[in-house]
């Protein structure tokens, strides 16, 4: 009865994980140098240097949340305004342009470590993603790379360091077994334990890790339910090793922390149950959509999220992250893909039409959220400008929701993209970025690096 297979989306990130890998042996003793000379980004205070200057933006039509209005901003230390400063250093035209907010990937985890990462900024700049968020790294890299990110030439990340789980919880499994042998190869058994992963099974285990945890300074806290209707099942069944999460009791506990801590909660889920629970935990954010993959050995009823949860999520104003490319890369029945975009489809516009604010997500090394975007429009689950808007205003939100962007108004960070068609009447505008502007500065991208 228990010959459940639901596995959990580590193939794709795995088999990414392998790429960089051979990538990396092929090429660091020649091209690492040369890799980080030819992509870095201008360093912070090169940007900073050009922080006095002030831009006039004519010709552009300027998307306001509804449509495109033909407007005059400036720029002004960084921000956006709709009165002429003083004085202006420099009008750019920008010849009919649309002009929309910056995009952004609500979960990734390819921002973490040196290695190719000015590729990875080049990609994501290249996209026009400016926010990225990291749900589940390990600290002592990516505050390695703290330099890199985080200032107007380059994108801005927020990381959760280590995720909360239960012991032989995901992605217990996926470090200790899987990319030990690849991405972190060399490490001892147990090495990710309090690094890329918290073991909370108790409130015991709560009390004593929580001050270690929040001592790395999370930029929001990650943690796991799977199949959490089950926990007890799979708590005692080592066949689940790997495919459990947080006892579900724990996480209201667990919130109510972090949130005495000034930190959002993010939680990964499977099932509509997981939704259900993770509600009612009061999480700030939910990781997927229940039958984010649909396994064959499960009913579809059991990723159907219910009318009153959709509305408990939208009262609370509970985000859910969409990665709906983790079930598209995995399943290669062309069938099965029918019915988990049906599924995933129903859940989206059921969320939507309710109210409940939908970021858009990746999960995937090898992607950015243009992929996930893409996805969203060949799946038709949203009209365009629905989708645009949940693209650069819900989920910058999402990833910063302290900051003033994902809107082009006064007082907004002046960044923004430049495009050469309409995305309300083309999606695939989306992808003509003519310019990029990012907190008042040019954005320039940098030639390719051959590691990528
Ligand atoms: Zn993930």
């Amino acid at each position: 009865m228990m010959n459940l297979r639901p596995r959990h989306h580590a193939p794709a990130c795995v088999r990414a994980r392998r790429a960089s890998l051979l990538a990396l042996l092929l090429v660091v003793s020649c091209c690492q140098a040369l890799a980080q000379q030819a992509a870095a980004p201008p360093p912070a205070k090169a940007a900073a240097a050009r922080a006095s200057l002030t831009y006039k933006f004519v010709n552009g039509q300027w998307f306001d949340g509804k449509g495109f209005q033909r407007k005059t901003f400036y720029s002004a230390g960084g921000v956006l305004t709709e009165k002429e400063p003083r004085k202006v250093d420099e009008v750019i035209d920008l010849q009919n342009g649309f002009v929309v907010p910056p995009f952004g990937d609500a979960h990734n985890h390819n921002i973490e470590k040196e290695y190719n990462l000015a590729n990875q900024i080049r990609a994501y700049l290249n996209d026009g993603i400016y926010y990225v968020k990291i749900p589940n790294n390990i600290r002592q890299f990516s505050v390695l790379i703290a330099d890199k990110i985080n200032h107007p030439a380059s994108i801005d990340v927020i990381f959760a360091n280590g995720g909360l789980t239960s012991t032989g919880g995901h992605p217990v499994r996926l470090y200790e077994d899987i990319l030990s042998q690849n991405a972190y190869r060399g490490v001892a058994k147990g090495w990710f334990d309090g690094k890329a992963y918290y073991l909370i099974d108790s409130e015991a285990d709560l009390q004593s890790k929580w001050p270690g945890i929040v001592a790395d300074k999370p930029g929001f806290i990650k943690t796991y339910l799977l199949y959490s209707e089950e926990y007890e099942v799979r708590r005692a069944d080592q066949t689940f090793y790997g495919r459990r999460g947080l006892n579900p009791q724990l996480l209201p506990l667990i919130v109510a922390r972090a949130h005495k801590d000034g930190l959002r909660v993010t939680t990964h889920i499977e099932t509509a149950a997981d939704f259900h629970t993770a509600l009612n935990a009061g999480v700030d954010e939910i990781n997927h959509l229940p039958g984010h993959y649909l396994p064959t050995t499960q009913p579809a009823a059991r990723f159907k999220i219910s009318e009153e949860d959709a509305k408990l999520a939208a009262r609370r104003g509970v985000v859910v992250v969409t990665t709906t490319m983790v079930g598209k890369l995995r399943e290669k029945d062309p069938e099965r893909v029918k019915l988990m975009y049906e599924a995933q489809v129903q859940n989206l516009r059921l969320l939507h039409t309710h109210g409940v604010p939908l970021a858009i997500g990746t999960d995937n090394y090898a992607l950015t959220s243009l992929s996930e975007a893409m996805n969203l429009h060949e799946m038709k689950a949203f009209d365009n400008l629905t989708l645009l808007k949940l693209w650069c205003e819900t989920t910058a939100r999402a990833i910063f929701p302290e900051r003033k962007i994902g809107h082009l108004k006064k007082g907004y960070e002046a960044s923004f993209l430049v495009l050469g068609g309409n995305p309300v009447e083309n999606f695939e505008h989306v992808k003509a970025i003519k310019m990029r502007f990012k907190q008042g500065h040019p954005v320039v991208i940098q030639s390719a690096a051959p590691a990528r």
